[in-house]
């Protein structure tokens, strides 16, 4: 038993419609746990033969069509809403939305949002169906909720890469209803307003700023090693979701400029031990997922930075404006 909704019937359904034998499952990491069990009752109800994508993804932006074309008829995509890209197969997107048992949390969040009257709401696909009752219950509680839809999300839905349904909206705080701090301290980082985690999982409300204060001074730390560098590394993405090929060009002569050499290096998988063969590099610039060189920084012995923090490296920007990387679909 589980509380995500797999619409198990709706995958049927699409199955039968369009006739299709050969079927391809994909799941981020956290529900690839349920992926035998979902393959199972999909090979009994209908038939088809299943095959499961065993390597890691983590978005929309990393989807298996290329690597399954050709194999399967259709692609069931869980966890993740789709991105205005093309895929190569025909893609069935299931939220795999996430059934809290209480949103008392929301209660306790009310004493963090004091003195604030106007609040933007947020969260991840997961919990997309929870924002209109979350929405409800803190204007019954004197609150004005402000939400916008993004370029490529939804209203009040933010991906670790994308927070335009949060940039220039005039609230005085955000409540990030969800787990963890990968997507509070993007929004912090992306509008520098105050955010506060309401977190029914850990049934803990949490403010972001001493977390997202730590990750600055990292940065910060990194920024300044990067400054001794003379030999660059340019990482570009394979995965299509992730690709910035005129970007990753227009760092190269960013650099260049700064009389520095600068090297394209193209990347599945960026990883320390895909980094070992450039260690004559003395750093490298991410122009794949945005939150490689902030999230996974301490993994890596060179410095890695974001395209903005190059930026800041050369003199182009100061550090006063340090903004967040994000990809624009
Ligand atoms: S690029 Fe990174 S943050 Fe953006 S959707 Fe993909 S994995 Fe998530």
């Amino acid at each position: 038993m589980t509380n995500y909704q797999f619409k198990l019937d709706a995958i049927i359904n699409k199955i039968k419609d369009i006739g299709a034998e050969n079927i391809g499952l994909q799941f981020p990491e956290g529900l690839k746990i349920h992926a035998t069990q979902l393959a199972s009752e999909i090979e009994t109800k209908t038939g088809a033969t299943v095959l499961i994508s065993g390597d890691p993804c983590w978005g929309a932006c990393d989807l298996s069509d290329r690597e399954m074309e050709g194999l399967v008829d259709l692609l069931v995509h869980f966890g993740h809403t789709p991105l205005p890209i093309e895929y190569k197969v025909p893609t069935l997107f299931i939220e795999a939305s996430y059934q809290l048992e209480s949103m008392q949390i929301l209660n306790e969040s009310l004493m963090f949002l004091e003195g604030k009257e106007k609040i933007g709401l947020v969260t991840t696909t997961q919990h997309l169906h929870l924002l209109d009752d979350a929405a409800n219950f803190l204007e019954e509680n004197g609150k004005q909720v402000i939400m916008k839809e993004g370029s490529g999300t939804r209203k009040g839905q933010v991906l670790g890469c994308n927070f335009s349904s949060v940039q220039n909206l005039p609230v005085d705080a955000f409540l990030y209803l969800g787990s963890g701090n990968f997507h509070p301290l993007g929004i912090k980082l992306s509008t520098q307003k105050p955010v506060i985690i309401a977190d029914p999982y850990l049934n803990q409300v949490r403010n972001i700023d001493e977390f997202a204060d730590r990750i600055l001074r990292i940065r910060f730390a990194r920024i300044t090693r990067a400054k001794e560098a003379q030999k660059f590394g340019i990482l570009l993405s394979s995965k299509v979701g992730q690709s910035r090929w005129e970007l990753a060009k227009s760092l190269k002569k960013m650099i260049h400029k700064g009389g520095k050499e600068a090297y394209l290096i193209l990347l599945d998988e960026i990883n320390p031990p895909s980094l070992m063969p450039f260690m004559d590099l003395d750093a490298f610039i991410v122009t794949a997922c945005p939150r490689i060189a902030i999230d996974d920084s301490e993994m890596y012995e060179k410095p890695l930075l974001t395209p903005h923090e190059l930026e800041i490296v050369l003199g182009v920007r100061e550090w006063e404006d340090y903004k967040m990387d994000e990809i624009k679909y």
